[in-house]
């Protein structure tokens, strides 16, 4: 473990089309120690994504061989495509003293939650029904079959926005990274984060 201790692990999930992973890739470009987790997934690649980068493009068979020796901290189907987090990958990160983000869905949230695993979850929030829609057609990615199935999925999404420790509404980009910064630096400054290096501090005190 580096002189920062453990690192702590964040949670962001929206709703496909709310800009969650450009918010975060900005954020990770501003604060060094905060690392994004690089998911597995099933689906094809698509064009200008890079295998290691964006996630690691593996086969459906090599996917479910992963959850067969449990190496996934959590995973889940997404829009019929299998999308999952490595446990070791992760592990890693934090025991290096890094901040770790998942950018992962609605249902990775809950089973992180599940196994009980500390984590600190932000939900992003698209300003309305109407902008997503909006995004997602002027993304121009998807079929229109694809645009009603993710808008059909985010009502149900949006609803989970409860369970969530912060919300931030997507309205504008530069804002909404500050508010994600705002987050990570406030986890970063409790009690709890700053014990081990505090209590270093507090021996230097001593005669
Ligand atoms: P996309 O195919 O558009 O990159 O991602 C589709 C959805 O899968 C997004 O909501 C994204 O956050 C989610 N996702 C990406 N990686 C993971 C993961 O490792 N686990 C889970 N549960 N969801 C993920």
């Amino acid at each position: 473990m580096s002189s920062r201790g453990r690192g702590l692990l964040f949670i962001v999930s929206a709703p496909s089309g709310t800009g969650k992973t450009t918010v975060v890739e900005r954020l990770v470009d501003l604060m060094p120690h905060l690392k994004k987790s690089c998911s597995y997934t099933s689906r094809p690649a698509r064009e200008g994504e890079a295998d290691g980068v964006d996630y690691h493009f593996i086969s459906r068979e090599r996917f479910e061989a992963m959850v067969a020796v449990d190496e996934f901290l959590e995973w889940a189907d997404v829009f019929g495509n299998l999308y999952g987090t490595s446990a070791s990958d992760t592990e890693r990160l934090l025991a290096a003293g890094s901040d770790v983000v998942l950018v992962i869905d609605v249902q990775g949230a809950r089973k992180v939650r599940q196994r009980g695993i500390e984590n600190v979850a932000v939900f992003v929030m698209p300003p309305s029904a109407d902008v997503l829609e909006r995004r997602l057609r002027g993304r121009s990615k998807d079929s229109e079959e694809q645009i009603q199935r993710r808008l059909a999925v985010s009502h149900r999404e949006v609803a989970a926005y409860a369970e969530y420790d912060y919300v931030i509404v997507n309205d504008e980009l530069g804002a909404c990274v500050d508010r994600l910064k705002g987050i990570v630096l406030a986890e970063r400054a409790t009690l709890k984060a700053m014990r081990a290096e505090v209590e270093g501090i507090v021996r230097t005190f001593e005669p």
